[in-house]
């Protein structure tokens, strides 16, 4: 095998998921000089298809594709429906404060993957990233200091390539063979030890109107399905089951998914006359397991972990594209900052990990919570309704709560007033965060117990501001005491103003 000649770039991308695409854009957008590595052509298959607003209204605007996206034809998502807890009936969640006044970022959308992972990376080359694929990275490369100093890859005839790079990010997703280089180990989730059977069907019903276009997620005693309307003809199914039920998916895949349906009324209803895909990309039963884990270290000087390269929490709450994408702009913010000395490293690369392992920290405890509520989900509505001194329904409260805050309610294009009442909203509802966290109610639900959740909720709803304001979005603090802020067009950070 032949090494071909060093080439240097500021920043190297291992994959090009939207984990790697949203990194590298944010980088070159800032005049450097990024190169990507993808060991596939895409278009290609991956699952994890039900967004989140925040990627959506907040990074995907700050990249510049949201209108592309708008116009691509994907399904749009209002919210989900739930067949879950005591409650026979499914109950409904919209990424609206009010289900009555949909805002114009209240939704979200769900998306074939190899379309909408291929307009993020179709868009970092158009923002100036050498984006390569059918390259495989093999190892990172280290200086004698013991700095990561760029990587190896091999392209498609075989001849092995040094990089040089100032920092390798690593977004390659759960297969990654290079994270273990940033030190620490992948810690596995003993509460999450689930597997997942899934595929896809042809003339599945659709839940009525307005929610047709929501992820629609079913309990049953072995587990949950997901129910995720693709188009108008296509359905992407799903079932999780706990390990010890592992049995259940094992052997004939096809007569698996057929079990599992049976023992699931609601979801053998809703595909009653569909007919299971079996070409194409959507043609096989596919199986995931052991998903839930993280990475002990997540970045060591000139090496970075972002997306599923560093954590994943099961998926019930359609987290994991969101976390890719928020732990990208995390650390393109610490690159920017190094990058142009405007940070050091160390304070850059520390406000990086601890948002990510924060916001990260919140969906792993919300979804405890979550899955304790097959229990009863009416000590949660209780709470919700408690935290926003709603007079809403307490369904509703807990929609407030628990989706709404992600999306910004307001006409933006109504600029004063919209502005004004963007800013209102959140200091509102940072408010309401913080009486709950100090009432400190006996029967409070754990999750609102967590100061985690209230700055995590906080810091959501600054992201999505941000994005869609600009230097509008006026005054934000720092997440951490003593920690840094973002600068107004939230690419890089800056100190906090002390004037302010
Ligand atoms: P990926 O999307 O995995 O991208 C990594 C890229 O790196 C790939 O393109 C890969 O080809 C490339 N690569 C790998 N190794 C190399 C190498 N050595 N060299 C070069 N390139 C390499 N998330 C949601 O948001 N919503 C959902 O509904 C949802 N459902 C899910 C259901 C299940 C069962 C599971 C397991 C996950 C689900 N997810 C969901 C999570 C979602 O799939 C991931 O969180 C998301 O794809 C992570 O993006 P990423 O960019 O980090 O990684």
């Amino acid at each position: 095998m032949s090494t071909a000649r060093n080439e240097e770039f500021d920043v190297a991308v291992v994959g090009g998921g939207p984990a790697g695409s949203t990194l590298a854009s944010l980088v070159a957008m800032r005049g450097h000089r990024v190169l990507l590595l993808e060991k596939e052509t895409f278009p290609r298959y991956q699952i994890g298809e039900s967004l989140l607003p925040s990627t959506i209204h907040g990074v995907c605007h700050l990249l510049g594709v949201d209108d592309e996206i708008a116009e691509a034809g994907f399904l749009r998502k209002r919210g989900g429906t739930f067949r879950w807890g005591a409650n026979p009936t499914p109950w409904n969640f919209a990424f609206s404060v009010s289900p009555k006044v949909a805002g114009p970022t209240s939704f979200a959308y769900q998306v074939e993957r190899s379309k909408f992972d291929k307009i993020l990376l179709d868009n970092s080359a158009r923002k100036g990233v050498d984006v390569r694929q059918n390259r495989t990275v093999t190892d990172v490369l280290e200086s004698e200091d013991g700095r990561v100093r760029g990587l190896r890859y091999t392209d498609p005839d075989g001849t092995e390539h040094e990089v040089s790079a100032r920092y390798v990010v690593d977004a390659s997703g759960n297969t990654s063979r290079i994270h273990k280089r940033v030190g620490g180990s992948r810690k596995y989730s003993d509460f999450f030890r689930s597997l997942a059977l899934f595929g896809y069907f042809e003339n599945g019903k659709r839940l009525p109107a307005p929610n047709s276009g929501n992820i629609l997620c079913v309990a049953f005693s072995h587990g949950w399905f997901w129910y995720i309307p693709l188009s108008d003809k296509l359905t992407s199914v799903g079932a999780v089951v706990r390990r010890e039920d592992a049995a259940k998916i094992q052997g004939d895949p096809e007569a698996a998914m057929r079990n599992l349906i049976g023992e699931c009324p609601l979801i053998g209803e809703y595909l009653d006359g569909a007919t299971r895909v079996t070409t194409g990309q959507y043609g096989q039963l596919r199986v995931r397991k052991d998903y839930s884990y993280h990475q002990t270290n997540f970045w060591r000087p000139g090496m970075v972990l972002v997306g599923d390269a560093a954590c994943f929490v099961d998926p019930v709450f359609s987290s994991g594209v969101h976390l890719a994408t928020y732990s990208a702009l995390l650390a393109a913010r610490s690159i920017n900052s190094v990058l142009d000395g405007s940070v050091g490293e160390q304070r850059a690369f520390d406000e990086f990990e601890g948002r990510y392992r924060r916001e990260y920290g919140v969906f792993y405890e919300f979804l405890t919570s979550f899955y304790d509520m097959h229990i009863d989900e009416n000590s949660y509505f209780w709470s919700a309704k408690k935290v926003t001194k709603s007079s809403n329904t307490e369904l509703e409260s807990f929609v407030e709560l628990v989706a709404g805050m992600s999306s910004a309610e307001f006409d933006l294009t109504d600029t004063e007033s919209g502005v004004l009442r963007l800013k209102q909203r959140s200091a509102e509802f940072a408010d309401a965060v913080d009486t709950l966290v100090e009432a400190r109610e006996e029967n409070m639900a754990p999750l609102f117990r967590s100061s985690v959740v209230r700055q995590a909720m906080q810091e959501g709803s600054q992201v999505q501001t941000r994005a869609q304001l600009g230097d509008e979005a006026g005054e934000i603090t720092p997440v951490f005491d003593g920690g840094l802020v973002a600068t107004p067009d939230g690419m890089s950070w800056c100190e906090p103003d002390p004037g302010r």
